[in-house]
């Protein structure tokens, strides 16, 4: 997919107040310092669409870009737990939680993890709630980079595992990528490429 236009739509805390536009939407996700926004500005070959962050506690919200004037890009700030119920269940802030229900367009989420860390417990929390949710998703592992091909193999055989061994019957799709050396962008585009032209075809 060539990118020929991406613009900052709008900021929201809400997400009765998102755009209500028909056309497919894709949210990006993970903790703080994943690389997102600099994954967000790979993709669409912008500076600084996403701010990058560098700044812990900035303003939590859904952030709309329309891309190619037909789909939506959403940039989800770190995700974190809002508090622990009495099963001793954690759960995700409401913001967060309400998108994922509540947001009709939503085709498919992007999980972002560090290729270098081992599988974190919020992460695999996270997945967990989206497949619960039946929320469709890819992971994204980032910094791809800084890594040699035969770690990269490792660490994501590593990750894929503890997912299987948990709930999860089927490997779920992956990317990697790294943004300042522009690996994985074509797939990542061409997938969300196909995508949409499966949910437009289906329009006519
Ligand atoms: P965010 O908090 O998830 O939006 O993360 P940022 O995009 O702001 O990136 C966090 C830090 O990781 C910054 O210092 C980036 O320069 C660095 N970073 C992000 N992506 C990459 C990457 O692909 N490779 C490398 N080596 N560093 C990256």
């Amino acid at each position: 997919m060539k990118i020929k236009s991406a613009d900052f739509v709008m900021s929201n805390s809400d997400v009765a107040k998102c755009p209500n536009e028909p056309i497919p939407e894709y949210a990006f996700i993970g903790r703080s310092n994943v690389g997102k926004s600099s994954l967000i500005n790979m993709l669409t070959l912008r500076k600084s669409l996403a701010k990058t962050s560098g700044r812990p506690g900035k303003t939590q919200l859904i952030n709309h870009f329309k891309i190619n004037g037909n789909w939506f890009l959403v940039d989800l700030p770190g995700y974190g737990y809002a508090r622990v119920s009495k099963k001793d269940k954690n759960t995700f802030q409401k913001y967060i939680t309400d998108y994922f229900v509540k947001r009709k367009q939503l085709v498919s989420a992007f999980v972002l993890v560090d290729i270098r860390h081992e599988p974190q417990k919020i992460d695999m929390e996270f997945m967990e709630y989206l497949g619960e949710n039946m929320i469709p998703f890819s992971i994204v592992f980032t910094k791809a980079d800084k890594l040699k091909p035969k770690t990269i193999e490792k660490n994501v055989g590593f990750y894929i595992n503890e997912l299987l061994r948990g709930a999860w019957e089927e490997a779920p799709n992956y990317f990697i990528t790294s943004s300042s050396k522009n690996i994985g962008r074509d797939e990542l585009l061409q997938y969300i490429d196909d995508i949409n032209q499966g949910f437009f075809n289906e329009k006519k």
